[in-house]
């Protein structure tokens, strides 16, 4: 089997989930019928609503109309850290125009990377306090991309002063900073990272995280669950880290998936014609 060719899909959940972060047009559904069947396959695991983020404006304007055309679709739009390097104003007033439409339901993915130097320090952090304050103005959720950065995105949060509603996304810190993280009111979003092997301080923060404050993510195309680490991801995998959280938390797999659903409602007020989503 090629190691390019996409997981299976699972058996369905025994109650239906969010996935809370996904990249849907670098998963290649960039057109109305890719998205569809893109969502019918994450419904037919039991996904039954998925966020997708942009991470640069031409993505961002393809968010702000995609989030448009399925009930079971919504929207975060920002501009990822390590493309900041030159934040223009036009840029900040096209983002702060596209992040208010009505599907757009979360400001993100900003925040710190350290991990890659496409942009320096300063002009990242910036950018993140600017769309702190975006967040603020326009009342919806930051979500937050911490790659290797976790004090300064913590002190910078402090010192801004925290949206109501605040997501790491493809939370990647040990149990101390989960605890922080915690203790702040934030809101915890795994990916398939913490399905790994060799992710024993990831999994030891995400049992201890409350049950009112995990989210569930792909980031697909990226980090695909186990066993199919490798292998191309899309949100119907969000499934497998259902279940792989769920035996690490000692958790019925439905306690998992009603938690993340119904915080994922909550945090990002998801609608789907004037009702809840299931
Ligand atoms: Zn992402």
């Amino acid at each position: 089997m090629s190691r390019r060719e996409l997981p299976p899909v699972p058996e369905r959940l025994p109650v239906p989930t969010v996935d809370s972060h996904t990249h849907l047009d670098a998963c290649g559904a960039t057109t109305p019928e890719g998205v569809r069947a893109a969502l019918d396959r994450a419904e037919a695991a039991g996904i039954a609503a998925v966020v997708t983020v942009a991470d640069d404006l031409a993505s961002a304007r393809w968010v702000a109309e995609a989030s448009g055309w399925d009930d079971r679709l919504h929207g975060a739009v920002a501009l990822h850290p390590t493309r900041t390097k030159d934040f223009s104003d036009e840029e900040k007033a096209e983002l702060e125009r596209l992040v208010r439409a009505e599907r757009v339901v979360a400001v993100g993915e900003t925040g710190l990377d350290y991990y890659w130097d496409y942009s320096p320090p300063e002009a990242q952090q910036d950018a993140f306090r600017w769309h702190i304050d975006l967040a603020k103005r326009v009342g919806k959720p930051l979500m937050i991309h911490d790659r290797e950065a976790h004090d300064d995105v913590l002190a910078i949060l402090e010192s801004e002063g925290a949206p109501d509603e605040v997501v790491f996304h493809c939370f990647s810190g040990d149990a101390d900073v989960a605890r922080r993280c915690v203790d702040a009111g934030y809101v915890l979003s795994f990916a398939g990272t913490v399905t790994f092997r060799n992710a024993r301080a990831l999994q030891e923060a995400a049992r201890l995280v409350p049950d009112e404050q995990l989210l569930i993510e792909t980031d697909a195309p990226f980090l695909t669950p186990h066993p199919f680490r490798g292998r191309p991801n899309e949100p119907y995998c969000a499934a497998y880290t259902v279940v792989g959280l769920a035996e690490l938390r000692k958790q019925p797999v439905e306690a998992v998936a009603d938690a993340a659903r119904r915080n994922a409602e909550r945090v990002f007020r998801l609608r789907s014609g004037g009702c809840e989503i299931v």
